[in-house]
């Protein structure tokens, strides 16, 4: 143990664990509350292999032991191909002691530190983007899980409804319980495992990071190709002269291709349809229906619900309308007959190409988990003395900032608050304490001389030879940039 690792005090073959509030007293061959420190023998150790990420290795999920419960050989030491995340590095508590590692290494004759850290984030949720154009439920709903509210629904992007989790007032706001909850959702999905969610007055859906949606039990496969109008637009021309109407059905903006701008500037005529629903813009209709798990994320499961009558002034018998819905997925074919009433026939070969095109246009609908956190509080003064020139130093791009050795994107203005995909890191990067919290690595990296100038430990700086551990090597994700490698610019996407 050294002066960093947190302290124990045994008390009749118990130690103290202060890695973080709870200060767990943990029995000999017993874990903490947290399941990341154990007592062994009398001595607490982190249970969890640390992770050091080495760029030689290609197979990102493959772990190749270097040093278990022995001295550390250091033969990774000053090795530009190796880096060392905080995935397992532990904690130090309170927030003034030196964070765990301070580690020193050479790149291209450049002495570089990092500092790692197992970050305890009060605040920090998670971001959820669900390809999918079924109604989840409305915005500002609870999202629960275990019966317990975890989150709500956000602002839907294009193709995709937005869920924040999370976040300290669920953690800390709400029953014990609740809080409890949240900690447990927030760390599976994290960790990239399943979690059944349910929106109050919506549906129940099962998100995996990185996997397709399951809303009400049904698998998404796709994505829509984009809304309505969007779909009139791309597909106008293919469409030309092989059909006289085309109504995109999409909750949003339902497109019209005899009234659309496409239509007028290929010289579709109209045809004296009617749409239900507000008219925007020529060819754009909004509210057509209710939302919901139907056609294009509205309620419906007949698509001529949304249309009146047709104007006989304009219409004739014979007008061939094709309705479908913003993935291809939904489909149906008409024909009026002498009176003027739409007439279900077999969908024409050369339409179901079209069809087939809107389908193949769409990508295949996934989950995404954001993780976001705030590290512009306490967590610096482990870095330095000074904390305020730690923000500083990560907006100045002197240093840079990692999650278990993943990019993230930092937001603009106070305070180090960061997201990161968390299929960028290795499984099972995250961790939580009981107060609740989540454990989430953070790795700050940057020139020795950068960090004497923020007021780092200078004093703490050590290679991995000095260290005991039980570490596991791991080949970098293939979409990461090196984290030591200052020279490269940051994806934008974080
Ligand atoms: S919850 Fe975990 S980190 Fe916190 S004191 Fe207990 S064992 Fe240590």
């Amino acid at each position: 143990m050294s002066d960093n690792d947190p302290q124990t005090t045994e008390a009749g073959g118990k130690i103290r664990c202060d890695a973080c509030p709870v200060l767990c007293y943990i029995r000999p061959g017993m874990a903490g509350a947290c399941d990341r420190y154990a007592n062994h023998d009398g001595k607490l150790v982190r249970l969890d292999p640390h992770i050091v990420l080495n760029r030689a290795l290609e197979d990102g999920q493959k772990l190749v032991e270097f040093s278990r419960g022995a001295d550390w050989s250091g033969d990774i030491v000053g090795q530009p191909t190796a880096f060392v995340t905080a995935i397992g590095a532990g904690t130090t508590y309170p927030d003034y002691k030196p964070a765990p590692f301070i580690v020193s290494s050479q790149v291209d004759g450049i002495d570089m530190i990092t500092v790692v850290t197992e970050g305890i984030f009060s605040y920090c949720g998670v971001k959820v983007k669900i390809d999918t154009d079924r109604f989840l439920g409305p915005e500002r709903n609870l999202v629960r899980a275990q019966g317990e509210p975890v989150g709500h629904v956000t602002t839907g992007e294009y193709g995709s409804q937005m869920l924040s989790l999370g976040g300290v007032h669920h953690l800390t706001g709400g029953s014990k319980k609740a809080g409890r909850v949240t900690c447990e959702t927030l760390l599976n999905l994290s960790n990239g495992h399943s979690v059944e969610l349910t929106v109050d007055d919506g549906a129940t859906v099962l998100v995996q990071a990185g996997l397709p949606p399951i809303v009400n039990g049904m698998k998404e496969e796709r994505m829509r190709v984009g809304c309505g109008s969007a779909a009139i637009g791309m597909f106008a021309k293919q469409w030309f002269g092989k059909i006289d109407d085309v109504v995109v059905v999409d909750d949003h903006i339902t497109g019209v291709l005899s009234e659309h701008q496409a239509g007028k500037f290929l010289g579709v005529p109209d045809t004296g349809i009617k749409l239900k629903g507000r008219r925007s813009t020529p060819g754009r209709y909004f509210q057509v229906a209710n939302p919901g798990t139907g056609w294009g994320g509205t309620d419906i499961s007949d698509p001529l619900s949304i249309l009146g009558p047709f104007d006989p002034k304009e219409a004739w018998p014979g007008l061939r309308l094709l309705m479908v819905s913003t993935t291809g997925e939904n489909h149906a074919y008409f024909e009026l007959d002498e009176r003027l009433r739409p007439v279900e026939r077999d969908l024409p070969a050369a339409l179901a190409e079209s069809v087939e095109r809107i389908k193949e246009n769409c990508e295949p609908a996934l989950s995404t988990v954001l993780f976001m956190g705030g590290a512009g509080g306490s967590l610096r003064a482990g870095v330095t003395e000074n904390p305020v020139r730690l923000t500083r130093s990560v907006k100045d791009a002197l240093t840079r900032v990692t999650c278990g050795g993943a990019p993230v994107y930092i937001w603009p203005g106070g305070g180090i608050t960061f997201m990161v995909d968390v299929t960028r890191l290795p499984q099972n990067a995250f961790g939580y304490v009981p107060t609740p919290a989540l454990v989430a690595p953070i790795e700050f990296t940057m020139r020795r001389d950068d960090y004497a100038a923020l007021g780092g430990h200078v004093g703490e700086i050590r290679d991995l030879s000095t260290l005991r551990g039980n570490a596991l090597q791991i080949g970098q994700h293939p979409e990461n940039p090196w984290p030591l490698d200052l020279r490269r610019e940051e994806p934008s996407h974080g």
